[in-house]
């Protein structure tokens, strides 16, 4: 009766560590990849992230340089 009362616990031990493990791995991939707004330029259609836009005229454009390229002068 004690043996099964220890492999019952064994297993309970186990599954408890299973769950703790995949709650940690869910919770530490959230800050790794946050969802990121993605832009394209105006000037030669790439796709960049938001944060790296250079923004004229309520245009976005991947680099200074093709920000001025578009500008009309
Ligand atoms: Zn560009």
């Amino acid at each position: 009766m004690v043996k099964y009362l220890l492999v019952a616990i064994v297993v309970a031990l186990g599954i408890w560590l299973l769950r703790g493990q995949r709650r940690r791995r869910q919770a530490g991939k959230r800050p790794e990849s946050p969802p990121q707004d993605m832009v394209t330029c105006a000037h030669c259609g790439i796709h960049f992230p938001r944060g790296e836009s250079k923004m004229a005229g309520g245009r976005q454009f991947c680099s200074e340089a093709h920000r001025d390229e578009f500008r009309p002068r």
